[in-house]
């Protein structure tokens, strides 16, 4: 049995009044269904802090454990401020960091060192959709930025097609199926059945309170990676709720 995940992605926005986001989650973070909030990495601490049934989780760490890279952030440090997951390859990374599938990869095997669990992102362009690519450019994603030591629980795929991140675009529940159902196989094909059927499997892209039932609803997705609707918990816990009713 997979446990269902509703993940929030802040991005890089809010400041310490925006912890009491978290009290306001509290009541929907009490179903069956996991809730995680990941804020700026200066938060993270006073997040943890006072998650209560809240997991918190950083949005990108450094391949490497400590040294010399100005500016970045390692996982046993995003663990050691009370961290538990990590989003890792957000396409954001990928765009504006030139993040490459082998650094995901790597960034990847450190969170897993650190005992995080990732959150690996892929995701078409939309250029890759209207050219018939997505399959494809989801398969290499797959093979590229995920180590060979998956499991269910040091693992979560979020499926993000670029196109519908902070757009209000979102894919027909028919293409979140096919990809959905495309990244299960991909990862039965490698990890075999019994790992990858513990992986649980996000949908991430304009996800609201108003289309996440419907969402919810597509076989094989286990929650959603959620960004702009997390900011504020009366627009998160509406989803958190359609979760716990899927
Ligand atoms: C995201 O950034 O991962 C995301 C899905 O953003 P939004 O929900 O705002 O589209």
């Amino acid at each position: 049995m997979r446990r269902k995940l509703a993940a929030g992605n802040w991005k890089m926005n809010g400041a310490l009044a925006a912890l009491s986001e978290l009290d306001a989650l509290q009541e929907a973070a009490s179903g069956d269904a996991e809730v995680l909030i990941c804020p700026p990495a200066t938060l993270i601490a006073s997040a943890a802090a006072k998650s209560g049934k809240v997991a918190i989780g950083g949005q990108d760490c450094h391949a490497a454990a400590s040294g010399a890279h100005t500016g970045d952030i390692s996982a046993p440090m995003l663990r050691e401020a009370g961290a538990t997951y990590v989003i890792l390859g957000h396409s954001e990374r990928r765009a504006d960091h030139g993040e490459t599938d082998a650094v995901v990869a790597a960034k990847t095997q450190a969170a897993w060192d650190a005992r995080l669990i990732a959150i690996v992102c892929v995701g078409e362009t939309l250029d890759d959709r209207e050219r018939g690519k997505t399959l494809d450019v989801i398969g290499a994603q797959l093979a590229g930025s995920l180590p060979d030591d998956v499991t269910g629980a040091n693992t979560v795929v979020a499926y993000e097609p670029v196109w519908a991140i902070g757009t209000g675009k979102v894919p027909t529940t028919d293409q979140i199926a096919e990809v959905h159902n495309f990244i299960r196989a991909t990862l039965i094909q490698r990890f075999g059945n019994e790992i990858a059927s513990a992986v649980r499997l996000l949908y991430g892209g304009s996800v609201k309170a108003s289309n996440a039932t419907q969402i919810f609803a597509v076989p094989d997705v286990d929650g959603a990676l959620v960004g702009g609707a997390s900011l504020k918990a009366s627009d998160f816990a509406p989803i958190v709720d359609a979760l716990n009713a899927a």
